[in-house]
Order: C-alpha cells, then sequence, then structure tokens
C-alpha cells in the first residue's frame, strides 16, 4: 500500500462557529464525548474512483438513504486518540502511525478499504488546523479525536459495500477521574462473550460494543463499573474489558497481559508494557486462566491489576466480582507501579518529560 499522501483537500469554513464564550464555557467542563468542535473531516471512497474527495467541512448531520448498509449489516470500524496541548501551546498526538495500521487491520477484517497512513494521520492535522482552539489546556484533559469508517451504499444485499465513508470527529475531553485516579470494580461476564474465535474481537469496529452492553449492564446490576470478558471456547482465559485491555503486576515485578487473537491489540498497552520493559520489568504476553488470576492474588503473588485505553489511560482495579466469587477488595488502593506508569506515560503524552521512543507527532505544524 502506497504511503504517500495522494489527496486534494478542500476547505469548506463552518459558516456560524460556536463564539469564544461558548467555546471556553464547553471547554470549562467538557466530559467525554458530548460536545463536538465546529468542523470534521470527510474522504469518500468508490470501488470505481478509490479515495478522493477529502475536505474540512463544518460538523453537522450526515444524510443517509434508509437503506444504508452500515444500518442494516454494522459495516464500520472507528479508532481513538487524543490531542495533546503541551504548555508551549503546542499540539501533538501520540503513536498515530499506531491507529493508523490498527485501522487497516481493522478494514482488511471488515471488508472496508485501507486509509494509507499518510491520509489518516493528514486528516488529523487538517481538523487540527480548523479546530485548533478546540484542544484544552486544564491539566489531563484532550481533544478526543474518533475516526470512522462506514458501508454507505443504499443496498439490501449482503456483501461490502462500493460507497464508503470516511470521518473524523472531535470531542473535548476533561480529565477522566476527575478527583484523583479512583480503583475500578469489574465484573467477570460468564453467561456472554465479547469476541469468538476467527471473530471481530481484533478490529475496533462498533459490534463488539454492541454485543457488550448487555454484559455492561450486567456490571452496573452487580455494582461494578466495568466488564471484563473471558474467552468464547473454552471460559476459562482472561481477555479484555469491554474497551480496555488488561494487565496483571506479580510480586517478583514481572508483568502479565493476556495473548489472544480475539482482542483489540491496544495502543496505550503496548505503551506501558513499553515504559515497564524500560525499567527493567519483564513482560509476558500468554494465556492466562481466570483460576490463575484467583489464586495469585489470594497467594500474594499478583499485587496490582489495571485496566488500559486512550480515554482513562490506565485504571488500577480494586476488585473483580463473579457471581460466585471474588477477586481482590472494594477498597483495595491503586498498586505503585499502575501510578507510576500512568504518570510516565501522561507526562510523555503532555510533553513534561523526553519522549524516548519518538511516540509524539505534531498535529499544528
Ligand atoms: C480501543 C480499545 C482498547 C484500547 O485501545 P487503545 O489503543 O489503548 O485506546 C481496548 N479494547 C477495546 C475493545 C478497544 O476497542
Amino acid at each position: 500500500m502506497a504511503n504517500s499522501q495522494t489527496l486534494n483537500w478542500t476547505v469548506s469554513a463552518n459558516p456560524a462557529p460556536k463564539s469564544k464564550s461558548e467555546r471556553d464555557a464547553i471547554l470549562a467542563t467538557p466530559g467525554f464525548g458530548v460536545y463536538f468542535t465546529d468542523h470534521m473531516v470527510g474522504i469518500d471512497w468508490s470501488k470505481s474512483d478509490g479515495w478522493h474527495n477529502a475536505r474540512v467541512e463544518p460538523y453537522g448531520p450526515l444524510s443517509l438513504d434508509p437503506a444504508t448498509a452500515v444500518l442494516h449489516y454494522a459495516q464500520e470500524i472507528f479508532e481513538g486518540m487524543k490531542a495533546y496541548r503541551h504548555a508551549d501551546n503546542s499540539i501533538w498526538t501520540f503513536r498515530p502511525q499506531a491507529n493508523a495500521a490498527r485501522m487497516q487491520r481493522s478494514a482488511v477484517r471488515l471488508a472496508l478499504p485501507e486509509l494509507p497512513e499518510a491520509d489518516f494521520i493528514e486528516s488529523l492535522r487538517r481538523l487540527i488546523s480548523a479546530d485548533a482552539d478546540w484542544v484544552p489546556s486544564a491539566p489531563e484533559t484532550s481533544l478526543y479525536l474518533r475516526p470512522f469508517m462506514f458501508a454507505r451504499e443504499s443496498f439490501l444485499g449482503v456483501r461490502a459495500s462500493e460507497d464508503v465513508a470516511y470521518y473524523v470527529i472531535g470531542s473535548p475531553a476533561g480529565a477522566y477521574f476527575k478527583s484523583g485516579v479512583a480503583p475500578v470494580s469489574i465484573w467477570l461476564s460468564t453467561k456472554y462473550a465479547r469476541a469468538g474465535k476467527g471473530g471481530t474481537g481484533a478490529a475496533k469496529t462498533g459490534g463488539n460494543y454492541a454485543s457488550s452492553l448487555v454484559a455492561q449492564a450486567e456490571a452496573y446490576e452487580n455494582g461494578c463499573q466495568q466488564v471484563v470478558f473471558l474467552d468464547s471456547s473454552e471460559g476459562k482465559y482472561l481477555e479484555e474489558l469491554g474497551g480496555m485491555n488488561i494487565v496483571l503486576v506479580y510480586s517478583d515485578g514481572h508483568i502479565v497481559t493476556p495473548d489472544s487473537d480475539s482482542i483489540l491489540q491496544g495502543v496505550t498497552r503496548d505503551s506501558i508494557l513499553q515504559l515497564a520493559e524500560d525499567r527493567g520489568h519483564k513482560v509476558e504476553r500468554r494465556h492466562i486462566t481466570i483460576d490463575e488470576w484467583r489464586d495469585g492474588v489470594a497467594s500474594g503473588d499478583i499485587v496490582e491489576m489495571f485496566a488500559c485505553g486512550t480515554a482513562a489511560v490506565v485504571t488500577p482495579i480494586a476488585q473483580l466480582k463473579a457471581a460466585d466469587f471474588t477477586i481482590g477488595s472494594a477498597d483495595a488502593k491503586a498498586g505503585a507501579l499502575t501510578m507510576e506508569l500512568r504518570e510516565q506515560l501522561t507526562d510523555i503524552q503532555y510533553g513534561r518529560t523526553e519522549d524516548k521512543h519518538g511516540w509524539l507527532t505534531r498535529l499544528d505544524a
């Protein structure tokens, strides 16, 4: 796949952008995923013309035919990343090449076209060039970037769409933990699986989330904030949460994370594990049974556990609740290594420490 950027861009400015005072009010308490910037980026793809019509346009509703394929067969993928404002006001994102590559892998799995890396990164730059003022500057805030792609052909037959739309929208995001990082309780789903062998678990596609919602509701009913899934074949091996990867820390300092071809390969997890390796921790990517987790916490062999993903970065896990047992306890404190890795990663993202791995890409220049 060619990686040089080939698209010609057009820009149509929003004739009625939010005023500075409206925007400032939103940026003061942005929450997550509620407010959107003045513009969005779109790129069209068709079987006959490939990628074309790259544009920045006013943010607004899409008009879709009721027969649009994605509404019926869920041929859709997305990405999630953040734009960070540094102290000198420059705007950066984190490892966009990894998100571009993952979106290409998701596209292959969902029979969608692969957007070249250079065009993917240019699409982020274009949104930032229109909406730089929407990147907040308060500590731990960011502009969440949501690239997504879907089957736009109006056709009820079941085959890959020959008309595809790619968009990027931006949504200001507040600090995920408003009053300090708080460990969460997670619910072990045994009734539902998130993904199966040969399925779409490794792709970032809406269907995986649709199938996790009823399990997430079960978690809430059981007093937990998140749900964790096991493998669907044996119901024995740890996979991941609905939208975050999972990591366990052992008393001798080694770190274990599930390896499976039905989990989503998180950029946050990969980065955290690299930082842990840099500090001399041994990292194992392998199968972990739920029994190993339970026995390890009981014996004191497993001393920290956390979940990770772009939105919350690192979320300490206080306890895992299952129908017939509990691992850990609700009032467990966040682990020391968990918090150090979280701080080290956010320090890199916000430009507060040296970016030794070259993970940052500047978006506003
Ligand atoms: C996006 C996502 C993650 C986290 O990936 P990051 O690249 O770290 O944000 C983990 N699991 C699932 C199911 C996801 O969709």
